[in-house]
């Protein structure tokens, strides 16, 4: 078993604080559908032995920019090349301002099963200010004809540590989501990227980050509010009502393999990981020859049992399930509260890795700062 991830690189206009890999030159869509299902079609024989995708995931970058029937040729060309495949799971990342009825009734019957729509805020100076195009109401409208047109699992972004934004501000932000017809719940805290218009700002000091204080009191609130909802925050930045956790990203924070397909997109087969490289014309170009994986432009990047060992630890205690330190133990031969005995001692005693159910995971209240934590118990490489 393994999961599915096509990076769909395009965007309507970029927003201002956003490092992933796009382009909003929408002319090479058509192009760009039949070149992944070729890379798909290459690199599937390296992947039989690992079974077929169990989920697949269309992120991006705006998925949603692609037609119902550009979908449908994908899941296809998925069936194509494993033809036993069922899955669990069929996620699209989508922007309001994509979300017609046409269309959503279009990506249904093609096979999408959930909707991850990228709100960020309902407020609309603040989604002005990021680049966005569409308004709060656009947004809300869009999940409501969504749920008209059958979805039934959606979750959406929000983004919190806006400079200048009011705890007020966010907390309206929590309150009008939790009134939308969706079962999961992603927030994350807006982070400055240097090769960014925003960061090209904050370096310039016309902009500055949102203080400390204020991105605490914005997560505190954040925590209570779906608390008291019955929501579970079952991993640092997502919450989901019974039933409405997801799929494709769980696995992924189990380290199950996922194949990745488009620019940008980034694979993992159970012992290495490789990355397409970022460019589209530089893709398109290497798939109209192609003939077998060496000729992709991709990057692997051979992790040894540290790296994995590391990155266990890393995703392990982002979840609220934690670390299990006897599989630790089964999988890598070694053990955080062993190896890095004086670390580990030390988070227990301040109260930032606590014991729930036999596994050690970072408490609710101390996950702001947790990769902090977590890098503490890196083992370093021979
Ligand atoms: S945030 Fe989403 S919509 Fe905006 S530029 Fe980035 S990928 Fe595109």
């Amino acid at each position: 078993m393994f999961s599915l991830y096509f990076h769909i690189p395009f965007c309507r206009k970029a927003c201002h604080y956003c490092d992933f890999h796009f382009s909003t030159k929408l002319t090479s869509v058509d192009e760009m559908v039949v070149a992944m299902a070729r890379e798909l079609a290459l690199r599937a024989p390296e992947w039989t032995a690992l079974g077929t995708p169990s989920t697949v995931y269309f992120g991006g970058g705006t998925p949603s920019v692609l037609a119902p029937d550009q979908i449908a040729f994908l899941l296809s060309a998925v069936r194509r090349q494993f033809p036993d495949s069922t899955f669990d799971e069929v996620t699209l990342e989508a922007n309001p301002d994509d979300l017609d009825t046409e269309r959503l009734e279009g990506w249904r019957a093609a096979g999408v099963d959930r909707l991850s729509v990228g709100v960020q805020t309902f407020d609309d100076a603040a989604l002005e200010w990021m680049g966005r195009t569409h308004s709060g109401d656009d947004a809300a409208r869009a999940l409501e004809r969504a749920a008209a047109a059958g979805f039934e699992r959606m979750t959406l972004d929000l983004m919190y540590g806006l400079p200048g934004r009011s705890l007020g501000g966010w907390e309206r932000d929590l309150a009008r989501a939790l009134e939308l017809p969706i079962n999961h719940l992603s927030a994350y805290l807006l982070t400055v990227e240097p090769r960014t218009a925003l960061g090209v700002r904050v370096a310039k000091g016309l902009e500055q980050e949102a203080p400390e204080a204020a991105v605490e009191a914005a997560y505190s609130a954040l925590c209570e509010q779906l608390s008291v909802k019955g929501w579970d925050h079952y991993e640092v930045s997502n919450f989901a009502l019974p039933g409405g956790h997801a799929v494709h990203n769980a696995r992924y924070w189990r380290g199950v393999p996922y194949l990745g397909i488009g620019p940008g997109a980034h694979g993992f087969n159970g012992t290495d990981r490789y990355a397409n490289r970022p460019n589209n014309p530089l893709y398109l170009k290497a798939l109209a020859d192609a003939r077998s994986t060496d000729a992709l432009p991709a990057e692997w990047d051979r992790l040894t049992a540290t790296d994995r060992y590391n990155e266990a630890l890393m995703t392990g205690l982002r979840t609220a399930q934690g670390l299990d330190l006897n599989a630790l133990e089964v999988g890598f031969g070694r053990r955080p509260d062993v190896d890095e005995a004086r670390e580990w001692g030390d988070a227990v005693s301040r109260g930032r890795l606590v014991p729930e159910g036999g596994r050690w995971r970072i408490p609710e209240s101390q996950w702001l700062i947790g990769d902090a934590i977590a890098s503490a118990f890196f083992a370093i490489q021979d």
